[in-house]
């Protein structure tokens, strides 16, 4: 077992001067109430074993991290009927792109930009009918706690401002790629993103992905491991918008950021690794969680490389 203690504080040590660079996702008020000093960091083995640094145990809004966890649940519902919806490329645009969803009739590239997640929402909605619930209580599940929430000020806040939001929902309706009516989608959707988890939480919520679709502990499984890796080659290839290329060549390990400044990545078979940053690069990825996720793939020696 490698203990990462020391190479931890190593990469606190070193993103210091990068925590605070970048900007705050200010586009949702809320979210602009955080202080950009914050960085935190967490690693969680295969073993059970759980490292951290920083400010791992503070929870923060985990906006689109959720697009992986609402991806694996529209997958256990819907299994390979998904992919007439969505597409599974690279968008090589903005998370929030309208012009795209246009000349492609209504099919979102995949399922971790906007539009996609939208239709996972509406897939989510249609066969559990509570597409607020059953997301938490699958958290609570992968997490084997309950402490974990909406912050529901995040969610209003975004409801509030979310016009893009509201414009590619309608699209998708439009285009007939939402059964359900576009603000009750849209409801569940600023929901999950709304979802308030620490490092250490998200990095266990991910383990899974890492151990071949299945929970420590109990063994129970959540996906098979062939959609464990489906889901890891997402990640890796869409998981980080249109700077997916520069996050691969740095970082090597399939990854999944949100505004709120979070990234989970994942090495399969070791382990799963969330970090917390809220200054944000020009594609919405973690500045300061992007360089240590670098370093610490570089310090290591592990990656899917
Ligand atoms: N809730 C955010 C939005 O819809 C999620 C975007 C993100 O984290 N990249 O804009």
């Amino acid at each position: 077992m490698i203990n990462y203690d020391a190479i931890l504080e190593e990469i606190y040590h070193e993103v210091k001067p990068l925590v605070g660079e970048g900007h705050i996702a200010d586009y949702i008020p809320e979210l602009a109430r955080i202080s950009p000093q914050k960085f935190g960091m967490a690693v969680q083995t295969i073993d059970g074993e759980i490292f951290q640094v920083g400010d791992a145990a503070e929870k923060f809004s985990i906006q689109s991290i959720s697009k992986v966890f609402t991806l694996t649940m529209a997958m256990q519902l819907e299994g390979d009927g998904l992919w007439q919806r969505i597409g599974r490329e690279p968008s090589g645009t903005a998370f929030n792109s309208l012009v795209q969803l246009e000349y492609e009739n209504g099919i979102p590239r995949n399922p971790f930009i906007n539009a996609g997640a939208l239709v996972v929402a509406d897939i989510i909605l249609s066969h559990l009918g509570d597409a607020r619930q059953s997301v938490l209580d699958f958290m609570h599940r992968l997490c084997s706690e309950t402490d974990i929430d909406f912050d529901h000020a995040v969610a209003h806040s975004e409801r509030e401002t979310g016009f893009r939001n509201a414009a590619l929902a309608n699209f998708l309706k439009s285009f007939g790629n939402l059964d359900n009516d576009p603000e009750t989608v849209l409801d569940a959707y600023f929901h999950h993103c709304s979802l308030s988890m620490s490092c250490i939480e998200v990095a266990r919520a991910g383990i899974y992905l890492a151990n071949g679709g299945k929970l420590l502990g109990n063994g129970e499984r959540i996906v098979r491991a062939n959609q464990a890796k489906y889901i890891n080659s997402l990640m890796l290839t869409c998981g980080t918008y249109d700077s997916v290329g520069d996050f691969a060549y740095r970082v090597g390990l399939p990854g999944k950021s949100g505004v709120g400044g979070g990234i989970l990545a994942v090495m399969p078979q070791e382990f799963s690794i969330c970090t917390w940053s809220p200054g944000l690069n020009d594609s919405g990825n973690s500045l300061a969680g992007t360089k240590a996720l670098e370093l610490f793939t570089t310090l290591t020696g592990i990656s899917i490389f």
